[in-house]
Order: C-alpha cells, then sequence, then structure tokens
C-alpha cells in the first residue's frame, strides 16, 4: 500500500491568508484543491511537500458567475462536474463544458477542479510512477537530473501536458487571475499560436490562482 508522507496541514480562509502561506513555505509548500492529482502523485514520492494549503475553505472561490458586462468569472474551485453540467457554459462556451465532461471518470470530476487541471503537472510514462517502479532510474532531468529517459541524449524535458480543459480555455481565450503576490501574470496570450506553448511554459510559475474570466468577445468577433 502506498502511505502519504508526513506534511504539515494548512487551512487558509481567505485568498490573501492562502497567498502568505505560499510565500512563507515558498518551494516547500503545495497547494491542494480537490487532491486527485496531488495526493497519488504525493503517494508516488513524485513531490513530498513540507506543508499542504488546503484551498477548499477559502471563501469566493467556488462557483460560476457573471462577471459584469459580457464576462463570465469561474472560481478556481469549481469542480468539472459544475462547469461541465452549467447550463451557462453549455450554451456559451461548449467546448469547455465538453472538455470538462472528457476528463477522467464521475468521480474525479466531482472531486476535481478547474483550477487543479489548468495547474496540473505534467505527465510522462518514466516519471510518473511509483518511487519503487523509478529506483533503479536514474534521476532525471525533471527532479533535477542530467538525464531523460524518454528522448536519449536530450537536455530538455519532453513530458506533456495532459489537463482536457486547457486547449479549449486557450480557444475561448480566457483570462486567469492570479491572487499569489509573487507571481501575476496573464497566463493566456490573445495569440493562439502561440498561447499553447505559453500555457506550458507558464506553467510552472503559476502559485496560486483565484479565478478565469471568460469573455464573449472571442465569439462574436469570430463569428
Ligand atoms: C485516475 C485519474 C484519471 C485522470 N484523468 C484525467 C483526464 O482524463 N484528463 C485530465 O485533464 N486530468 C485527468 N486527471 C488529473 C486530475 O484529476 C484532474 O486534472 C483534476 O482536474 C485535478 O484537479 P484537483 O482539484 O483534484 O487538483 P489537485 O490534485 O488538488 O491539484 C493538482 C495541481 O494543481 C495545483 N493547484 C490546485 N488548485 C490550484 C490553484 N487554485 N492555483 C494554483 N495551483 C493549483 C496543485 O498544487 C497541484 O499541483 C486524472 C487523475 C486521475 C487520478
Ligand atoms: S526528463 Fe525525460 S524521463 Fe524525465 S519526466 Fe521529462 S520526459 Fe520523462
Amino acid at each position: 500500500m502506498l502511505r502519504l508522507p508526513k506534511f504539515q496541514y494548512l487551512k487558509p480562509s481567505t485568498v490573501d491568508e492562502a497567498c502568505s502561506l505560499l510565500k512563507k513555505h515558498t518551494g516547500k509548500a503545495k497547494l491542494i484543491a480537490g487532491g486527485t492529482d496531488l495526493l497519488p502523485s504525493m503517494k508516488q514520492r513524485l513531490f513530498t511537500p513540507e506543508q499542504v494549503v488546503d484551498l477548499r475553505q477559502v471563501e469566493g472561490l467556488r462557483g460560476i458567475r457573471n462577471g459584469g458586462g459580457k464576462e463570465l468569472s469561474i472560481g478556481s474551485l469549481t469542480t468539472l462536474s459544475a462547469v461541465e453540467e452549467s447550463g451557462v457554459i453549455q450554451e456559451k462556451y461548449s467546448a469547455l463544458a465538453e472538455a470538462a465532461g472528457l476528463v477522467a471518470a464521475p468521480q474525479i470530476r466531482n472531486m476535481g477542479t478547474l483550477g487543479g487541471n489548468i495547474a496540473l503537472d505534467t505527465r510522462c510514462w518514466y516519471f510518473n510512477q511509483s518511487h519503487f517502479w523509478r529506483k533503479p532510474l536514474e534521476v532525471c532531468l525533471q527532479r533535477g537530473g542530467e538525464v531523460c529517459h524518454a528522448v536519449k541524449k536530450s537536455k530538455q524535458c519532453h513530458a506533456y501536458f495532459a489537463a482536457d480543459t486547457v486547449p479549449a480555455l486557450v480557444a475561448l481565450n480566457a483570462r486567469i487571475m492570479s491572487s499569489a503576490p509573487i507571481i501575476i501574470r496573464q497566463l493566456i496570450s490573445p495569440n493562439w499560436q502561440n498561447s499553447a506553448l505559453a500555457v506550458f511554459l507558464l506553467i510552472g510559475w503559476l502559485k496560486g490562482m483565484s479565478r478565469l474570466i471568460l469573455s464573449g468577445a472571442w465569439r462574436k468577433k469570430n463569428r
């Protein structure tokens, strides 16, 4: 049986509190939302954070609201099921509703959040395995080593980005509001060609996100 490593469990109730905990424990803490990806990864010892900051009690991070004007605002803690089943998303941003409905199985979609999906870590057959499985292999670039087992002699990691909702969010020109004081960046650029790359490159920088904004402008412009 795979067990969780020891960690300190922190439970902020506001975005500011969550941000200051992240700042205080920079590099050692991990955010947790639904936990569907983080907890199995911790059991596999892919990550062993000293602190786990639980976002689930943080006010205002759940739900789908009218963001004013032609915008729709989706809290990062909104579950994938809620995104999939939302009437307004089905009607105005059907690609996102469809993409959310394609993630894993209903149990994962009921727990897993949109924020957790966007911040999903990359995947690789040689990395996303148990500690026992990985032990005979030399540590790869992903963990600070010097080899890549997937592409021999490569000097860069080729793990792929697997989050199903992100291509839809990119196509819909979604913006992410990050609440982390350290990094406030627009994740998705208006240029579709570059934005797939931007998602991939910037994802590692994302320390904490609060809401996504979807604007009606994209659909209007392109109809
Ligand atoms: C069996 C199985 C099948 C799966 N299949 C799919 C699939 O088909 N498609 C797919 O896309 N995914 C899949 N997943 C991955 C995952 O379950 C989903 O992507 C889910 O949406 C993750 O959301 P979560 O809230 O559970 O994230 P968590 O596990 O809580 O967190 C995931 C990552 O996001 C970070 N994070 C969470 N919230 C925030 C935030 N607000 N700001 C910044 N960082 C944050 C965490 O620190 C962590 O690094 C699968 C997982 C399992 C276990
Ligand atoms: S460095 Fe290579 S082996 Fe390691 S996670 Fe990346 S692609 Fe996989």
